[in-house]
């Protein structure tokens, strides 16, 4: 294996510095032949990472022939960070086709946690897909979530009407963060605001 004169030829050693811990672990584990299904979206890639730099064909096409499988929501994460990353464009408007047909893919607790240019390449891309989908899955930039802290909020934005600046994503609303107080919807550019007072008076009940 170290034909050359390297540190590692002398040491017989190889000290990897540029991925984590469990990617190598993964890597080692699919070149004995696991199955590695279960494994999160970031792994995989970073297995396919670990494959390619080190030239480990037999794994890299294993794992290529995983990518390019028919797309589900349990691989869409490692599928979509695979073609972005490696600059797979076919298969990168695959997923984005897959995104516009199937919109629970955004809802994907991973989904959020995705590279803000992927996220904003892949809605770009659906959105030549089906246009209709963009407000299903807008991107409220200079927005956090007072929830999660999540950061742009990605989806419906529900501002509270009675503390001023707070806002919460739509997984926060949805586990009922902030229940005390009444919140608006706002889904996209699009969304019409009411004028808030008239909007409030119309709820408060006449005495
Ligand atoms: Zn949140
Ligand atoms: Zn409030």
């Amino acid at each position: 294996m170290f034909s050359q004169p390297t540190t590692e030829a002398k040491t017989g050693t190889i000290v990897i510095t540029d991925m984590t811990h469990n990617a190598v672990k993964l890597a080692l584990d699919f070149c004995a032949g696991k199955y590695l299904d279960a494994e999160s979206a970031v792994d995989l890639v970073g297995v396919y990472t670990f494959a390619d730099k080190y030239d480990i064909t037999a794994v890299r096409q294993r794992l290529e022939k995983y990518f390019d499988t028919a797309l589900t929501l349990e691989n869409f994460l490692a599928v979509t960070m695979y073609a972005y990353q490696y600059s797979k464009d076919a298969l990168f408007d695959k997923c984005a086709e897959y995104l516009a047909r199937d919109s629970d893919v955004a809802l994907l607790p991973g989904f959020q946690e995705l590279d803000k240019d992927l996220i904003k390449a892949i809605l770009a891309k659906a959105s030549t897909f089906k246009k209709a989908y963009v407000a299903e899955a807008h991107v409220h930039e200079d927005f956090t979530c007072n929830g999660c802290r999540k950061t742009p909020i990605i989806g419906h934005r529900f501002t509270c009407l009675i503390c001023s600046n707070l806002h919460l994503c739509q997984t926060c609303e949805k586990n009922g963060i902030h229940a005390q107080h009444a919140l608006v919807r706002t889904v996209n550019y699009n969304t019409a605001v009411p004028d808030i007072h008239e909007f409030i008076h119309d709820w408060v009940c006449d005495p």
